[in-house]
């Protein structure tokens, strides 16, 4: 099994599930997400929980650079 290193792992809230989740999630896929969901209002982006399979997870953006990498 190869190392994760393209995986970010995140402290995420599901609503649903009324609970903190800490999920592994792809960078890749992360980074396309905050990219697209970005503004200075938004601080989280919506996602499906692995636990209760509803969209009622928040996925917390992390603009830092040095985690995260580049958002242009
Ligand atoms: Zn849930």
């Amino acid at each position: 099994m190869r190392t994760d290193y393209d995986k970010v792992a995140l402290e995420c809230f599901c609503s649903n599930c009324d609970r903190l989740i800490y999920t592994g999630l792809d960078l890749r896929g992360y980074r396309r997400s905050v990219v697209n969901s970005y503004s200075e209002q938004v601080r989280a982006i919506s996602g499906k929980c692995p636990e209760c399979k509803t969209d009622s997870f928040i996925i917390p953006i992390v603009y830092s650079k040095s985690s995260v990498g580049r958002v242009t």
